[in-house]
């Protein structure tokens, strides 16, 4: 049994959906099916949930939000008229929409989430009806049906371990289900989403449940390769990663699959297969406990943006016991995670994410660190963005860093931070935001030959 998953640029337009279709019932082990909301259909389209968001805000400004509703509305019923779906369809869509905006918004994050998850539950049910109408037996599940339950954090949850033996029964259906992602319910009830792009989440949550043989994750590329194929054309495909390197390079920035997606499927044991929706008989890539294929010691280089690192130096720092733990106190007391911790003999940088930290909260971590730790020259760096290097056989080879600071030094990028993670599968370069670019193409380069 394969659990497969498509995402939102996939389920965009009609001829999309009736893509996914095809896909669906080209192989009769596809028994499980999870989808996202509409995503955009050019470059500069929204997306349904960022279009959803905007309803709530409406609502939440006070204000009706009717042209944000129709809007959404004419997504769905473009998607109907499309595939020749019967208008009853959008009918019931501008019902629950509506439902949904008149509900309570005391709790604003679950008003929220109950608005975003209304992209996914009727994409669900539209791609249920195109299945029925070609002669399959398809049905729509509800995830509180299902049992997908979460925990009460809105807009971030995570999975209760209950929901695995509620979903296993999905393995026993003799139709195909059609299963929303991205959300799920409190034990009280209530709608609750996963992070954004969640419904990769959902996808590797069910594979897990019904021990599936694989779980197929289809999006718009052929497969994940080696740096984001915007940076240069030609970039190399990557056929096979292990758990671990994917892993650490959704952490980076390799927006393909959801970083927190890896962990249901590694503690079953299930291979992700991430696949192009427009060329299904392709290889994709295959993400796999061990890896057979001997590629070279890095697989792929990623960045991600928006991260700043709080700095602070303290003769003798080394010698001071409960240093470390006091400054994490500090940290854990502004309800912020950090990211990565380097340090140094009388130095000690933390990285945090930029949007978590305001003005407010970093005036007062600034002030704890200065009264409480002695550090006068405690300071916060803006505008980082990181840079990571990962392949597992990076782990037995002499030089890669040597490979790697040589390449960003003749690219003139200065490198703020260095950081090695204790599994020696990745290394992780803090670079200025704007040289983020020029540091992945010139590590390309000096990994995988000239581009
Ligand atoms: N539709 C949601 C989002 O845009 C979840 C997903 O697509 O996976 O974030």
């Amino acid at each position: 049994m394969k659990i497969c998953k498509f995402g939102g640029t996939s389920l965009a337009t009609a001829g999309g959906v009736a893509k996914v279709c095809n896909v669906v019932l080209g192989d009769h082990e596809r028994r499980v099916v999870v989808v996202s909301a509409p995503g955009k259909r050019t470059p500069d389209d929204r997306k349904v949930t960022d279009m959803l968001i905007a309803c709530a805000e409406a609502r939440l400004a006070g204000k009706p939000g009717r042209a944000e509703i129709e809007a959404v509305i004419e997504r769905f019923a473009g998607i109907q008229r499309g595939l020749n779906l019967p208008d009853s369809l959008t009918d019931g869509i501008r019902k629950d929409l509506a439902a949904r905006m008149e509900g309570d918004i005391g709790h604003k994050g679950r008003f929220l989430d109950r608005m975003k998850a209304a992209g996914e539950d009727n994409c669900a049910r539209l791609v249920t009806a195109e299945l029925c109408r070609r002669g399959a037996d398809a049905r729509y599940l509800s995830p509180r049906e299902g049992g997908l339950l979460l925990s009460d954090e809105y807009g971030n949850a995570q999975i209760l371990p209950e929901s695995y033996s509620n979903l296993a029964a999905l393995r026993e259906a003799e139709w195909i289900t059609v299963f929303p992602g991205f959300f799920g319910y409190t034990r009280d009830g209530a709608v609750v989403t996963f992070p954004r792009g969640g419904s990769d989440i959902t996808g590797a949550i069910l594979a897990a449940a019904v021990g599936a043989e694989v779980y197929e994750n289809f999006t718009d590329v052929d497969s994940v390769c080696a740096i984001d194929p915007d940076l240069a054309p030609d970039v190399k495909p990557i056929p096979e990663l292990s758990y671990r390197e994917m892993r650490e390079l959704s952490y980076a920035g390799f927006n393909v699959l959801h970083e927190e997606a890896i962990v249901p499927t590694v503690r079953a044991g299930i291979p992700i297969c991430v696949k192009n929706t427009a060329s299904p008989e392709g290889l994709g890539t295959m993400i796999v406990p061990e890896r057979k294929h001997a590629t070279g010691d890095v697989v792929g280089i990623a960045y991600n943006i928006g991260f700043c690192t709080i700095s602070m130096s303290k003769y003798l720092m080394n010698r001071e016991i409960g240093f470390g733990r006091r400054l994490l106190q500090i940290i854990e007391d502004e309800g912020l995670s950090f990211e990565h911790m380097p340090s140094g003999i009388d130095t000690l940088s933390v990285v945090l994410r930029e949007a978590d930290l305001d003005e407010a909260t970093e005036k007062r971590v600034l002030e704890r660190i200065r009264a409480e730790l002695g550090c006068s020259d405690a300071e916060i760096k803006r505008g980082l963005a990181l840079v990571m290097i990962a392949g597992e056989r990076m782990r037995h080879r002499i030089g890669t860093a040597a490979t790697a600071t040589r390449a960003l030094a003749d690219a003139n990028v200065n490198i703020e931070m260095l950081d090695q993670g204790a599994s020696e599968i990745s290394m992780m370069f803090g670079v200025k935001q704007e040289d983020a670019p020029r540091a992945v193409r010139a590590l390309y380069d000096a990994f995988f030959g000239r581009l």
